[in-house]
């Protein structure tokens, strides 16, 4: 089965415990390097005009940096996790969690996109809690992304982590790259899908879940 970067990086992680006790904070594979972001901000401030040693700035380098640590948690863990307790089950009907929400930073602007995730998977006797999902979707959003490679990237997880017959992703969100910079339409939404096995090869499955997510609204 194929295991992730993220899984073999904190597996490195792990050995290294108790070898590098005073390993500098920058060691690869590290948790977020705070003070590296601190210098950045300051920089950015400093370039756009600013003084980053006013009142009102003093403390933004270490708030921002503590932000981005919490932006970008998923980048130091591995979501496979989340999968990999599940329950057999000869159930083999349709599970649809709807209305995931979920906040990510788009990689190419470094700002936020906001919006829900919509899953839904036929198991083959693997079947996860809930709330499972919503702790991979959180992780995955959780790290600089686009909106179409995270919508992959959770329907592959589900395949290779549940062997699933059949996963259907899908994601809308609002980009602030394109509400407060460059075209600004502020209520433009960004829908992406990943359909998988079944919801791909069969199109009444396929609309089946359609119906499911976007069923209820006008
Ligand atoms: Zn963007």
């Amino acid at each position: 089965m194929k295991s992730p970067k993220s899984a073999s990086r904190s597996a490195d992680r792990g050995s290294l415990v108790g070898e590098l006790d005073d390993a500098p904070s920058t060691s690869k594979g590290d948790a977020v390097d705070l003070p590296r972001i601190e210098r950045a901000v300051r920089e950015i401030l400093a370039a756009v005009g600013e003084d980053p040693d006013r009142e009102g700035l003093r403390e933004t380098p270490a708030r921002v940096a503590r932000m981005y640590r919490e932006l970008f948690s998923g980048l130091h863990s591995d979501p496979c996790v989340h999968l990999e307790k599940f329950f057999t089950e000869k159930y083999d009907e349709m599970v649809l969690v709807k209305d995931i929400a979920f906040n990510s930073m788009c990689e190419h602007h470094m700002l936020p996109f906001i919006g829900k995730a919509h899953i839904g998977y036929i198991p083959s006797g693997k079947v996860v809690g809930l709330s499972k999902l919503a702790r991979v979707v959180e992780e995955v959003s959780h790290r600089p992304q686009v909106q179409e490679r995270m919508t992959e990237e959770i329907a592959n997880l589900l395949i290779e982590e549940l062997q699933v017959k059949g996963v259907a992703v899908v994601i809308e969100a609002s980009h602030s790259c394109m509400s407060i910079r460059g075209v600004r339409k502020p209520e433009s939404v960004c829908v992406t899908s990943a359909m998988k096995g079944i919801f791909r090869s069969n199109l009444s499955s396929r609309s089946e879940v359609m119906q499911l997510i976007y069923g209820d609204r006008g």
